[in-house]
């Protein structure tokens, strides 16, 4: 996409693999000072590796109190994009509250925490900002076995919006994007049975699943002052599946 955020500082978390990783490497092309957060050390090395200007940070984002120290000297950021999650699937009557928990707090607690550090930071400095929340169409349509994942993202359309209502007075905003299935290392997880993913490509009005690159444009887009007046959208990257 063509946009330049040349003098713009952005934290990316999840930036390990998948999604989040091309979204730090894409943001570092577009010419942003870019934040790497994940919890695997050798994936920042190789991040910082394939992009030397990368800062990488290691944090287990499940843990509030590590989390806390370990973003406190990033200083400031103009761009955020909370996209780290998990997802652990199992039919609805075998959920445990481990796996609950474990999930709500990255893909929940997590991002309100993330966001809160960003945010004071941008409210303090008076200079707005943009948030992207990678959500997911898991959030508006019930999926089999990801009764837990399903219920984070729903929480987290939720979460973005009330940020979007509060801290838009702040000239922050803070969207969404809602993919379909992406092959990642996740996606494989839910999708790579061919039995499992036929179906679901046939809910799909365009007959395929998202690319990693297709999510990276549209965070891009709400990233960018290209999107100045959308604030609480809750954007779509699937293909037309919500649609119908
Ligand atoms: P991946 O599993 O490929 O990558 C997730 C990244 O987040 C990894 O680097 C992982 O690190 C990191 N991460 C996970 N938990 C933590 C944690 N507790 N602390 C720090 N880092 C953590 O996922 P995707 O790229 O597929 O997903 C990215 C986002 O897109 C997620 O929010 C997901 O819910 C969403 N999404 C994905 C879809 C898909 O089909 N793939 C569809 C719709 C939405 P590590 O490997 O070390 O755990």
């Amino acid at each position: 996409m063509d946009v330049s955020f040349a003098g713009k500082r952005a934290l990316v978390t999840g930036a390990g693999k998948g999604i989040g990783r091309d979204m730090a490497l894409a943001l570092a092309r577009c010419g942003a000072k870019v934040t790497a957060v994940t919890r695997t050390q050798a994936d920042l090395n190789s991040l910082v590796q394939e992009c030397a200007s990368i800062s990488p940070v290691c944090v287990d984002l499940a843990d509030w109190g590590a989390t806390e120290v370990a973003l406190q000297d990033v200083g400031p950021i103009d761009l955020l994009v909370n996209n780290a999650a998990c997802a652990s699937l199992q039919p609805f009557l075998e959920v445990t509250p481990d796996q609950f928990d474990q999930s709500f707090n990255v893909n929940v607690k997590a991002v309100l925490h993330v966001s809160q550090i960003v945010a004071r930071g941008m409210k303090a400095r008076g200079s707005g900002g943009s948030i992207v929340n990678v959500s997911s169409q898991a959030s508006q349509r019930a999926l089999r076995d990801h009764t837990v994942y399903c219920a984070t993202k729903g929480a987290l359309d939720m979460l973005t919006k009330v940020m979007a209502l509060e801290l838009g007075p702040h000239q922050i905003r803070v969207n969404s994007v809602n993919p379909t299935v992406v092959m990642t290392d996740m996606g494989r997880l839910g999708w790579s049975d061919p039995e499992k993913a036929k179906p679901m490509l046939f809910r799909i009005p365009l007959g395929r699943f998202a690319e990693v690159e297709d999510v990276v444009n549209t965070i891009l887009f709400l990233l960018s002052d290209k999107s100045n007046m959308i604030n609480g959208v809750t954007l779509p990257v699937d293909g037309g599946f919500l649609a119908c």
